[in-house]
């Protein structure tokens, strides 16, 4: 299933399909214009396995990174690595979304916005998305138990049974698959 996504869509399918991982990141990117290069990979990939095409991905990114570094610069220094993603540089790889388990085990250091919410947020930040995410009791402090007993993957899993009011019988193993049951209900 590879339905392609329009850029204009974008904002509203980020809020209602995205699992808190590429929230997150989407959200710092709007902020701040900019996401450092683990973000990228992160969020730029999986926006590829989401069906945004190399146009439209391009067109993305450099309306942010413009108003931070200037489109000039974007140009030169940003634009190569999306199309490397799309396997239209370097060697022609055609780079597959990150799992769960390896978004789980990256390192993020200060001032990174990628890893996953439930292994490295603070709970105090934690708690914080998942309201905003309108998750709430018991749910949240059953979220809360999961990432407690390093249960991650099992805690988003919780958060998406909330958020969709709906079960996930097959768990989160993937951002992308989170995201393709999430539109699968909200169709
Ligand atoms: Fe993202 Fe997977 Fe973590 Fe959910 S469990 S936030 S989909 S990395």
């Amino acid at each position: 299933e590879h339905a392609e996504i329009s850029l204009k869509d974008i904002d509203q399918i980020a809020k209602s399909s995205f699992p808190l991982c590429m929230h997150h990141l989407f959200e710092k990117l709007r902020e701040d214009h900019h996401l450092k290069h683990g973000g990228r990979m992160q969020l730029g990939l999986f926006l590829k396995g989401v069906g945004l095409k190399l146009d439209d991905a391009l067109a993305f990114w450099r309306a942010e990174f413009s108003r931070k570094v200037g489109a000039e610069r974007f140009d030169k220094e940003y634009a190569y690595s999306i199309r490397h993603n799309y396997g239209k540089e370097g060697k022609r790889t055609d780079y597959t979304p990150y799992s769960c388990q390896k978004i789980i085990s990256s390192t993020p250091g200060v001032g990174d916005h990628h890893g996953c919410p439930y292994r490295h947020f603070s709970e105090e930040n934690l708690r914080a998305a998942l309201t905003r995410m309108r998750v709430g009791n018991p749910a949240l402090e059953d979220v809360i138990d999961k990432v407690r007993n390093r249960h991650y993957q099992l805690a988003c899993t919780l958060t998406f049974e909330a958020v969709h009011g709906s079960s996930c019988d097959a768990g989160v193993n993937h951002p992308n698959q989170y995201y393709n049951d999430s539109q699968r209900i909200l169709e």
